[in-house]
């Protein structure tokens, strides 16, 4: 897995500590596991949709399998050794996700489409998982209500701001998640905008590029070689964006100092002076679901007494109590990564059936 060498404060990570991969969107990732299952035979079986896991009675014994609909009809696979869930969060599950936190409704999401979010947590609690953390539900940067695109411009945060309507800012751009939610969704609008200069656009990869030229297609971004421009295609008013970048650069930066929202003097490195200037549309899509099954540290799963579901682990966004109520940007590398490897080696251990 390839990084940049560049250190820099990601969106929500709230320190400069984030390498970006080199290749974007996942793609990194997915091509060294993908090599590592083909060099070790690990078929991968797609249109199965895991339904039930059983266990050897519903709350009680080890857990055998699981239950499948596939083309064919339904499947059962005994597992040999444990089983590990990593069916992912339920940013997608209006419902369960609305359930925990009315504030998320009519928000759209920036997950995959997926008619099976929180399917195999809820079977999950069918054996007698038990879940945590439920209603702690991120919302970030995408397309607000009625419109179509996620763009991100907002990725360094010491070289980009927010502002609303008005020109105004509106946030410490550093801030923690949940902070940034509320200050966007409190705008009257309930939607802001990412304005960034020339070098910091120059500075995304080809992914962001194209969406930002597609964004300006649809007119949900927008670029103009000054500040003033900008600000009139965007339908922002052009004098509030004006005053705004230039207390930015010339009393914030210069100063090191953020009398108004506190961004910390290691974030505040960068003018936005260099034209043409870039925007896009900043609204609120539900990303990121805190909440899941709860587990221990060997990535087992735990029932409402906090006894071992034998056999069965979980590990990625299915799980909760790995992030609190505000997941650190960058950092479901934690719940996949680190207990993906966890859950896969402990389940390995199990002696086969
Ligand atoms: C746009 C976006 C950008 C992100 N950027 C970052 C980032 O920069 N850094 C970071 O740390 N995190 C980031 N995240 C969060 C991170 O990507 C997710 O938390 C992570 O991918 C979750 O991995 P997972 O393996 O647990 O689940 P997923 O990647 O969601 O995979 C779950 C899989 O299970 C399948 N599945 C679901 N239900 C069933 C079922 N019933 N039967 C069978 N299969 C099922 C799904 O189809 C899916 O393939 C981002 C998320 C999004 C949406």
């Amino acid at each position: 897995m390839e990084f940049q060498p560049r250190v820099f404060q990601m969106f929500g990570g709230l320190y400069p500590r984030a390498h970006q991969p080199v290749e974007p969107k996942g793609k990194g990732y997915i091509q060294v596991l993908l090599k590592a299952l083909k060099e070790r035979n690990v078929p991968i079986r797609t249109n199965v949709r895991v339904t039930e896991i059983i266990r050897e009675t519903p709350v009680s014994g080890d857990v055998r399998g699981v239950r499948c609909e596939t083309k064919e009809g339904v499947r059962w696979i005994r597992a040999r050794q444990g089983v590990v869930l990593a069916a992912g969060g339920f940013s997608a599950n209006k419902y369960l996700r609305e359930l925990h936190d009315p504030r998320v409704k009519n928000l759209g999401t920036d997950n995959l489409p997926n008619q099976t979010a929180g399917d195999v947590m809820m079977a999950a609690v069918r054996v007698g998982a038990y879940l945590v953390g439920m209603d702690f539900i991120q919302s970030t940067p995408g397309a607000p209500a009625g419109k179509k695109m996620k763009i991100i411009l907002n990725t360094k945060v010491a070289e980009s701001i927010y502002v609303d309507k008005r020109g105004s800012r509106i946030v410490d751009e550093g801030a923690r998640r949940d902070q940034i939610r509320d200050a966007v969704l409190a705008t009257p609008e309930r939607y802001a905008y990412t304005v960034v200069d020339n070098e910091t656009y120059e500075s995304y990869n080809s992914a962001v590029h194209s969406s930002v030229e597609e964004g300006i297609r649809i007119n949900e971004a927008w670029t103009a070689p000054t500040i003033r421009e900008l600000a009139q295609k965007m339908g922002v008013d052009p004098e509030g964006l004006e005053k705004t970048i230039d207390r930015y650069n010339n009393v914030l930066v210069k100063n090191q100092k953020d009398p108004d929202f506190g961004k910390a003097p290691r974030n505040l490195t960068k003018r936005i002076e260099k034209g043409p200037f870039w925007a896009c549309y900043t609204g609120m899509t539900v990303h990121h679901t805190m909440g899941g099954i709860n587990c221990n540290t060997k990535a087992q799963v735990l029932d409402w007494q906090g006894n071992v579901v034998p056999r069965l682990y979980a590990a990625g966004e299915i799980t909760g109590g790995i992030h609190g109520t505000n997941r650190v940007g960058g950092n479901a590398f934690l719940d996949c990564m680190v207990y993906g490897q966890i859950a896969g080696i402990n389940a390995g251990k199990e002696r086969r059936a």
